[in-house]
């Protein structure tokens, strides 16, 4: 019995939701007295698999061959759960990222082993139950799952767990996969980039607007609030509905769900549909000229005012900032 936990790698980096993964991972492994082991697909640097060591790896199997070197579903969850098997790993660990979400159900049907998929703290073990909180209703809500099988996956949702060190430098040791053909039905040929901005499920940092900016032609504000923050942009649904911004940024139900460090929503209402998307942000910023919109209620921080003048304001205090 022991703790697996996949680290996804962008680009030969991990992300600082891989970091929180592996210290969730670890706190579940010291819960239930054993040893977490984590699994890296792609190229990735020795000295980076070795930082993992700090957030509890006591080793990490490292697995490097050119058929995997780019993100396949069906391959990824192959390797992770034949390691799982070889480590006689009974719980595996992963972000519940974008790829995360694709590859948490299918590692579990290879193990046969229970799903919590948006599990937002440690699971709760008394007598000898395996209950795990989690988010429910694209967010709206929390379910406790019990994982009654004896193989369990978990899914844990950015900044939900916070990143804690622990230990030292993490041993490598080389994974040999065996990689089948049919997990090889679809293959990533080329990754080009669309832009060379920040990639919005990924940033730290999210300026996002919504239909209080009247027009497309108002946005170059958020892009330069943005560029000064290096920070995302992101929009509202009927924004990008009616072309003012590209489909890519629209968040929400509908749209991405993101948990950036920090959401700063300007001209948007806070319906619950674009609330599904971003409430799990860490630092909600609200910025709207009615005091009564809906997003003042989940915003850590907000400011009732005109974003026409707001905005400029927060570039200049920004600009004098860096000066
Ligand atoms: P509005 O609701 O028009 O709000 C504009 C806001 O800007 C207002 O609060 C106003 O006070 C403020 N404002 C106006 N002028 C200024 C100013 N000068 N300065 C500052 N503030 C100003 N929406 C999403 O975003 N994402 C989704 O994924 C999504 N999915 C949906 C799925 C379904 C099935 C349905 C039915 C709806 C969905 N919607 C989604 C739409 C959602 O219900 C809202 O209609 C939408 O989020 C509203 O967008 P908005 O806040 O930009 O616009």
């Amino acid at each position: 019995m022991s703790v697996l936990v996949y680290v996804e790698q962008a680009e030969g980096k991990f992300k600082k939701s891989v970091f929180e993964a592996v210290s969730y991972a670890k706190a579940i492994a010291d819960q239930q007295s054993t040893n977490l082991t984590a699994i890296s697909i792609g190229d990735v640097a020795e000295g980076e698999l070795k930082e993992l060591g700090k957030y509890g790896a006591s080793k990490v199997l490292n697995v490097s061959t050119d058929q995997l070197k780019t993100f396949v579903n069906q391959a990824y969850a192959s390797v992770i759960a034949a390691a799982a098997e070889k480590e006689g790993a009974n719980i595996v660990v992963l972000s519940n990222s974008f790829s995360g979400k694709g590859l948490a159900p299918r590692i579990a049907v290879k193990l046969k082993a229970g799903l919590a998929d948006g599990a937002v703290e440690l699971p709760k073990t008394d007598g000898g139950k395996f209950e795990v909180k989690k988010t429910a209703f694209s967010g709206k809500a929390f379910a406790i799952t019990e994982l009654t099988s004896a193989n369990k996956v978990i899914a844990l949702n950015p900044n939900a767990f916070g990143v804690k060190e622990s230990a030292a430098d993490a041993a490598i040791e080389n994974f040999a996969a065996d990689v089948k053909q049919s997990d090889l039905a679809t293959v990533i040929k080329d990754i080009v980039r669309a832009t060379d901005k920040i990639s919005l499920p990924d940033a730290e940092l999210v300026v996002s607007a919504g239909r209080g900016l009247k027009g497309p032609e108002n946005w170059g504000m958020i892009e330069e609030l943005a560029n000064l923050l290096g920070a995302a942009t992101a929009c509202s649904k009927p924004v990008s509905d009616a072309d003012w911004r590209p489909h890519s940024e629209h968040v929400g139900q509908t749209g991405i769900a993101i948990s950036p460090n920090l959401y700063i929503a300007i001209g948007i209402s806070g319906a619950i549909q674009h609330l599904a998307g971003v409430s799990s942000s860490k630092v909600i910023v609200v910025i709207n000229k009615d005091s009564e919109a809906p997003f003042f209620k989940v915003a850590d921080y907000g400011i009732v005012g005109d974003a026409f003048e707001v905005v400029p304001k927060l570039i200049e205090a920004l600009k004098a900032h860096k000066a």
